[in-house]
């Protein structure tokens, strides 16, 4: 770069006559101010050639401003380099014109130029290249200029220092970031915000928060990134909590924190929370905001209150494809399929695209209810329609209408012809089919691989022995058992938790030690007495441990599910709606006494499982017993 410059040969100008511009015509004068072309450019050059006037009458930034409009940059670079007593300001502003304009790579290309013109850089012509690096994310050029800061004693200068660490923060040079900061001498709040941001992009969520706790201030953007950075590593616990306290210290939540703390509440299943800060949001003017509109949306979904995620749906003046797929998605989950696809007739009628999330949410839609024929057509429309592209998800989609609808074969074949490798859930699913329709040889297929997949996992064991023990091949049972011990498997322990007051309440399956064990235990039995004159024999099939058959029925009524409807009960003013969240699939047992006890407490019960939500309602399920 530097030897194509030294080698530029230009006709030496004349600087010693009539240095003004009053020798320019109206015609130039106005061009001088005005031009954007290198021709127009060159025009005025050559006018000035021809009247003897001064270079330095062209202004610089001008110059930096037509180049910065079209890449025709070596002719300003033979203007620079003419130009005689070179100063930093008009640098400064060619240097700030391109790294704002559309080649922020001239200035760093200035900028190396600038000590063969003898210049010495300020602390404004660090900052215009740093600002050109980080659009270009260019850490090396960063370092370079690093060194400068540091060479050139700009060291206490808070705001260059922040833009290099924003840059290696940017560029994720995790260590280069924490040993810059480390060494820092002082610090403000966005370096420490700064800092935090990289850990937390980098999953050290537990390392930002010990950033977080040593922060001398803090502002709302400190307390957004630990939310949602908690959020992102599957602690909305935490987020919460983090949130509370946020609002203790009395900071205002701006529409970032909201959307975060929404996501946080949608992972614990904490509607009274969610409610709050809907109310929150609305009352600070962000209810138009579309994107929290979008998070709300999702939010009472998976709350499981649909009719809500509804209305803040039809409020939205302007939905994007991400408000029409979360409402799809939400309806399928909660078995109204018919509604889902209505849904999906209006948004192509008034001609909005989907994409891949809304055609998951279709295929659910249509898996959930068993629509094979409507299934296998949206798989075909995505591609040939649309032009998306199915992805491990939608296969996932398929394999499960298939084989919920009884096509095991047709699944396993669909399985061996796709053009991705099969994960867990693909498997799984054949294998959740072969379950309900008894097939047995299929099943063995589809453990097999999900073993190998995924060795650690009791689920699949648990399934192929149930399969065994309802053919009765007990043999096959036992050594499905031997097989687990052999290979360490642990049974996931099942949990189910449920929000009162506020407060999220834990319960283990068989969970004796619970402080209100005991009153559970009294209100199960009346409960027990109702639901067997209503014809509830417990379903031990499910139990496979080896035990009496007492011992399994009081196995079964520890299932964590039960145990918080009981407490819910208790704890819920009578009508009130009881939500559960559970951290397994329901097992059929747990099913059919929800759908009884719905009826006999009058109560509508939803419970959100791993895949889906059941509604209970006067004792029967949203799924319909197709799950
Ligand atoms: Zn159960
Ligand atoms: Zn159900």
């Amino acid at each position: 770069m530097l030897s194509t410059l030294t080698s530029l040969h230009l006709p030496p100008l004349n600087h010693t006559h009539s240095p003004t511009s009053q020798t320019l015509t109206p015609h130039h004068h106005h061009l001088l101010h005005t031009f954007t072309t290198p021709f127009e450019l060159k025009q005025l050059h050559a006018h000035l050639i021809k009247t003897n006037s001064p270079l330095s009458s062209l202004p610089l930034t001008r110059i930096a401003f037509a180049c910065s409009l079209t890449p025709s940059f070596s002719y300003a670079h033979k203007l620079f380099q003419l130009l005689e007593n070179p100063e930093t300001t008009p640098w400064n502003s060619c240097l700030k014109a391109f790294a704002e304009g559309e080649n922020p790579v001239n200035a760093i290309l200035l900028f190396h130029q600038l000590h063969c013109f003898n210049v010495v850089p300020d602390s404004f012509t660090l900052s215009f290249v740093l600002k050109a690096c980080t659009r270009l994310s260019d850490f090396r050029t960063g370092r370079v200029l690093h060194c400068y800061v540091e060479k050139l004693g700009f060291r206490s200068n808070l705001f260059l220092m922040n833009m290099i660490l924003n840059l290696y923060a940017l560029c994720g040079e995790v260590r280069d970031a924490r040993k810059m900061f480390d060494k820092m001498p002082q610090r403000d709040v966005v370096t420490w915000n700064t800092m935090m941001t990289v850990l937390v992009k980098r999953g050290d969520v537990e390392e930002a928060y010990d950033l977080f706790l040593r922060m001398p201030e803090r502002n709302v953007r400190s307390w957004t990134l630990m939310i949602s950075g908690f959020v992102q590593r599957g602690k909305p616990k935490e987020a919460v909590r983090v949130f509370l306290e946020m609002e203790e210290a009395g900071v205002r939540a701006n529409e970032v924190t909201v959307v975060a703390v929404l996501a946080a509440c949608a992972d614990l299943g904490d509607l009274d929370l969610g409610r709050r800060v809907h109310e929150y949001s609305s009352r600070s003017g962000f209810g138009r905001n579309v994107w929290i509109c979008n998070t709300l949306i999702e939010m009472y979904v998976k709350c499981g209150c649909l009719e809500d995620a509804r209305r803040v749906f039809d409020a939205m003046k302007d939905r994007t494809v991400v408000s029409w797929s979360a409402m799809i998605s939400g309806l399928a989950m909660h078995g109204q399929a018919e509604e889902a696809l209505r849904l999906f007739s209006n948004m192509v009628e008034i001609g909005m695209d989907p994409n891949h999330v809304t055609f998951v949410g279709l295929l659910h839609a249509c898996s959930h209810m068993g629509f094979v024929d409507k299934g296998r057509e949206f798989f075909e429309r995505m591609t040939a329609d649309y032009g998306i592209v199915p992805r491990i998800e939608h296969y996932g989609c398929m394999v499960d209408l298939l084989s919920r609808a009884g096509l095991l074969q047709e699944a396993y074949e669909f399985i061996m012809n796709m053009p991705i490798k099969p994960n867990g859930v693909v498997w799984g699913a054949l294998l959740g089919g072969c379950k309900v329709h008894r097939n047995i040889e299929l099943a063995e297929v589809a453990t097999k691989h999900l073993a190998e997949l995924d060795p650690l996992n009791d689920g699949y064991y648990i399934v192929l022995s149930n399969i065994y023990a309802e053919a009765q091949r007990w043999e096959e049972v036992a050594s499905v058992r031997k097989l687990m011990r052999d290979r360490g498997v642990k049974k996931t322990p099942g949990w189910s938790s449920i929000t009162v007051d506020g407060v999220v309440h834990e319960f283990v399956a068989g969970d004796e030690a619970h402080p209100h064990a005991e009153e559970i235990n009294q209100m199960w039995e009346k409960l027990l007495e109702r639901m067997r004159m209503k014809g509830y024999v417990p379903n031990t099939s499910v139990v496979l441990l080896d035990m009496e058959e007492e011992q399994k029925e009081k196995f079964l009524s520890r299932h964590s599910e039960k145990l918080a409807l009981v407490f819910g009960l208790i704890k819920t003013k009578p009508g009130t709606p009881i939500r559960i969240m559970k951290n397994l699939r329901v097992c059929e047992d747990c099913h059919a006494a929800l759908k009884l006890v719905s009826e006999i407490a009058e109560r509508e019960i939803v419970v959100r499982d791993r895949n889906r939500f059941h509604c209970f309602k006067n004792g029967y399920c949203s799924c319909r017993d197709y799950w």
